[in-house]
């Protein structure tokens, strides 16, 4: 399979990340993507090739412009505005309840992009979850452009391509950025798909959270169906969307498929739900899928509460194959690093139909645990 890499993710890179409040070391760092790149060069059947420029259209076709010249300044403009600290988050948000009662006209013009850069990206931000820094930027349009590239394979003849995306994307709206996520690189891919082909698109997310950004994107359109398997936000990021009852509006109604699941989710608990989403997926015609593809579903992932294993990856990675359909697989989260590597490697050999072993270097074993 061709994977696309670029290093450009590494000038992105962050020690602290902050959790209701309180600093922790950084989850969403450099070394994620490193592992991966890792273990599938060490596979021996990935080939590696790096991403090609696609310029600002694609990003603009489905992200607010003003999102965009905001990422692009802001670090210079912490800097210029004496801002010295070693990431850029916000901390005040235009929660809704700050207009209550006032009229749209007024809204229309109160609710607005301040000049403080820190004002700023609370206007185009979710959460304090996404630390912006120097290379945030160059590394978020590589994603992109990753992203592209395993459109611009996959389009060309190739029955499934990887791009190892990094910063993630899934959680990237029109207009917002937040959750570790600048660009929505799954969402651009399937926008670029339906232009490029007239054909409908499929998005199957399987990574721990639920892409409300890419939801809220497709809400309203008939040509992108977007199904997610995910933890119940009613306990889980992003909470305030990913419920089982938000199915879409207008063209868009019923092109959205949320499954939440309980803590604990087993491989059999989960394998169910992949059946399911994929049901739903091929009741719709098309011939691309673009799976939004995290390992945070991990047993010993971080921030996740479910209980898989590396072989279920390599089982749901055949069955979405067994689809029939082109798949563009992007990466998004997957927190758990000395995992990481190995859990990709089974899910895109299982997307290729290969047998899955641990590489003896890897020090572990596809039941779930880590030696050492
Ligand atoms: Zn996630």
């Amino acid at each position: 399979m061709q994977v696309v890499y670029s290093p450009a993710h590494l000038g992105h890179d962050i020690d602290t990340e902050t959790v209701m409040g309180l600093g922790i070391p950084a989850n969403e760092v450099a070394e994620r993507a490193e592992k991966i790149r890792s273990a599938l060069e060490a596979d021996g059947g990935f080939d590696l090739t790096g991403p090609t420029d696609h310029g600002e259209d694609p990003i603009t076709a489905v992200h607010d412009p003003g999102l965009v010249r905001f990422l692009e300044e802001a670090w210079s403009e912490a800097r210029s505005q004496g801002i010295g600290r070693p990431f850029l988050a916000a901390d005040t948000y235009p929660n809704r309840a700050m207009f209550e009662g006032m009229s749209p006209e007024a809204m229309e013009r109160l609710v607005r992009e301040p000049r403080h850069v820190g004002g700023r990206a609370g206007f185009w931000g979710l959460d304090t979850a996404a630390p912006l820094v120097a290379g945030t930027y160059v590394a978020a349009r590589a994603a992109v452009d990753v992203a592209l590239t395993t459109v611009d394979l996959v389009l060309g003849g190739q029955t499934a391509a990887y791009g190892l995306c990094r910063p993630p994307g899934h959680h990237a709206a029109r207009a917002m950025y937040g959750g570790y996520c600048f660009f929505n690189n799954a969402a651009i891919a399937a926008h670029a798909i339906t232009q490029a082909t007239g054909e409908r698109v499929a998005i199957l997310d399987v990574d721990y959270h639920h892409g409300n950004g890419s939801q809220q994107i497709f809400w309203r359109r008939g040509d992108v169906r977007y199904v997610s398997i995910h933890a119940d936000p009613e306990r889980q990021y992003p909470f305030f969307l990913g419920r089982a009852d938000e199915t879409g509006e207008g063209e868009g109604a019923g092109e959205n498929l949320n499954i939440p699941l309980a803590a604990g989710a087993t491989n059999a608990d989960y394998l169910e739900a992949t059946d399911r989403a994929l049901e739903a997926i091929a009741a719709v015609p098309g011939s691309v899928v673009v799976v939004s593809l995290g390992f945070d579903t991990y047993g010993l992932d971080p921030i996740g509460d479910f209980a898989l294993t590396t072989d279920v990856y390599h089982e749901v990675g055949r069955r979405v194959a067994a689809l029939g359909r082109r798949l563009v697989i992007l990466q998004e989260g997957g927190y758990h690093r000395p995992s990481l590597g190995e859990n990709a490697r089974a899910w895109l050999r299982g997307a290729e139909g290969r047998d899955f072993d641990p590489l003896p270097s890897a020090g572990f074993s596809p039941g779930g645990a880590v030696a050492g």
